[in-house]
């Protein structure tokens, strides 16, 4: 399950690539079945069936020949009624089966349209073939002869289909969906490069739920809990603690304080699998990661900060360079490929982190308030 922006509007997973895969090969198989015989002239209307029709096509194996035609009827997410264009349909289509290629039929104005525009074209027979229709606004009396997946009243994008020009690329479908509550910050940067800090200052000032990772963990151990016990092994040696046991504990935390305005991630995630994983726990509950705030700071400097921390921390892990050195490359090789995976989706925030903890705070501010 995931969450997705088009313009001002959240949509989240409703059918998946393969459910759409499986649902076009069982159209491919009654379509060859009635048409086996013949040479069909497959028509797409454009411009939402041109992925319909790509993967139909490519699956269907008789002889058969493909065109498109353009009938847009839709603003927005309300179909209009009034048929604006047709475009295309140099074809001589006499005595020709046709089988109309809709990615989906919902009132049916469209497709009265296309029944009306080939009543004179002497085709032997016209069959319609729609990957999604919505049985509950279908309101004529017109056959569509093959159905791929039937979907109740719903706004839906992706997969060839568009809100407002865009999210047609997407290869799922989504659905729209309720406006996420929560504000959801990832602080991000290298070891020692201030996200305790600033998280403590930015938790008061929006009003959010802080949730250190490497703070739980120190805590578990402090307890020596089961979990502390475990994650003492990693941390001792400045390795990462295994995804899977970090991301029940993070989850446990949310929940704990899943009715706050929001939370501020602090060394979490760490790992492409946490960011995915934490992507898909927020949007089973509506939510989102608003964006990852980084903060960038050179590395020696930040060797230099932690070995300063370490006389005063009581962190084992600040005051052996060889283990310092270890935390930076973990966040190297594991955690810096999160920039690009937040990037992405446009929600990668990069900024200076050499300041005073005021400056800093304000620049972070800064791009908070924006999100
Ligand atoms: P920190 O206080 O954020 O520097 O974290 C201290 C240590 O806790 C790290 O070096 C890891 O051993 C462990 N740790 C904290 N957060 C994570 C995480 N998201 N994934 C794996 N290990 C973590």
């Amino acid at each position: 399950m995931s969450i997705i922006k088009l313009h001002d509007k959240y949509f989240k997973t409703y059918i998946s690539e393969k459910k759409i895969t499986e649902a076009i090969e069982q159209l491919v198989k009654q379509v060859y079945e009635d048409c086996k015989d013949e040479n069909p002239l497959f028509i797409g209307i454009l411009n939402g069936s041109f992925m319909f029709v790509a993967d139909f096509v490519r699956k269907y194996t008789g002889n058969c020949e493909v065109s498109f035609v353009k009938l847009s009827s839709y603003e927005g997410t309300n179909s209009t009624g009034n048929i604006k264009e047709l475009v295309g349909l140099n074809e001589n289509l006499e005595g020709r089966t046709v089988v109309i290629l809709e990615d989906i039929i919902d009132t049916g104005n469209t497709l009265q349209e296309i029944y009306k525009i080939f009543r004179n074209k002497k085709v032997k027979q016209l069959k319609i073939a729609t990957l999604f229709f919505k049985p509950d606004v279908f309101k004529k009396d017109l056959p569509v002869d093959y159905i791929g997946i039937s979907i109740p009243n719903k706004f839906i994008v992706g997969y060839g289909l568009d809100y407002n020009g865009i999210g047609r690329n997407l290869s799922d479908i989504y659905q729209l969906t309720a406006n996420p509550k929560l504000k959801n910050i990832v602080l991000f940067g290298p070891p020692g490069v201030g996200k305790g800090t600033q998280a403590k200052l930015l938790k008061e000032k929006y009003n959010l739920v802080h949730i250190s990772t490497g703070d739980v963990f120190r805590h578990h151990i402090k307890n020596k809990t089961k979990l502390g016990k475990l994650a003492q092994w990693y941390m001792d040696k400045g390795n990462l603690v295994p995804d899977e046991v970090t991301i029940k504990m993070l989850k446990a935390e949310v929940e704990k304080n899943i009715g706050s305005n929001g939370f501020i991630f602090d060394g979490f995630p760490r790992t492409e699998l946490q960011a995915r994983a934490l992507d898909k726990f927020l949007a089973e509950k509506g939510e989102i990661v608003n964006g990852m705030v980084a903060l960038e700071v050179p590395e020696n400097i930040l060797v230099e900060r932690l070995l300063e921390r370490g006389k005063t921390s009581g962190r084992p892990d600040d005051q052996d360079e060889a283990k310092i050195r270890n935390r930076f490359n973990e966040y190297s090789t594991k955690t810096e490929i999160l920039k690009d995976y937040y990037q992405a989706q446009n929600k990668y925030f990069g900024i200076n982190g050499v300041g005073t903890i005021h400056e800093i705070t304000l620049r972070l501010s800064k791009i908070i308030d924006n999100l």
